[in-house]
């Protein structure tokens, strides 16, 4: 990978941290703990917890993703950013511009899918 792309990964990869990191401080928002029965309401406390356990599948979601990100831009200077863990191929520019923290190919991912 050239260095003009590596930057270009690089700064898209910052970006999406930016976002992650908001996104996550917002789910914190939405994830404390909810007030007693007496407060909101029975129905709207049942609410309340419904929409919590979804934001904290969520915001789990986002702290692994968060990692991932990190990891790829402590990466992306060497010169295994970009090339798949598994079987050594250049990973498609498309699928590192969906997911720039990606360390296999497409192919590769798809078989450890299909495998677990
Ligand atoms: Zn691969």
């Amino acid at each position: 990978m050239d260095n003009k792309k590596r930057n270009k990964y690089k700064e898209l990869i910052i970006k999406t941290i930016e976002e992650i990191k908001t996104d996550i401080k917002n789910l914190e928002e939405q994830t404390k703990p909810i007030a007693p029965d007496n407060a909101i309401g029975r129905l709207s406390r049942m609410e309340a917890i419904n929409a919590k356990s979804v934001n904290e599948k969520m915001l789990g979601n986002k702290r692994i993703r968060l990692t991932r990100l990190e990891n790829a831009l402590k990466k992306a200077d060497s010169e295994e950013f970009g090339e798949c863990v598994l079987c050594g191929e250049e990973i498609e520019e498309n699928r590192l511009k969906l997911i720039p923290e990606s360390n296999t190919c497409r192919e590769c991912a798809q078989e450890a899918e299909n495998s677990r």
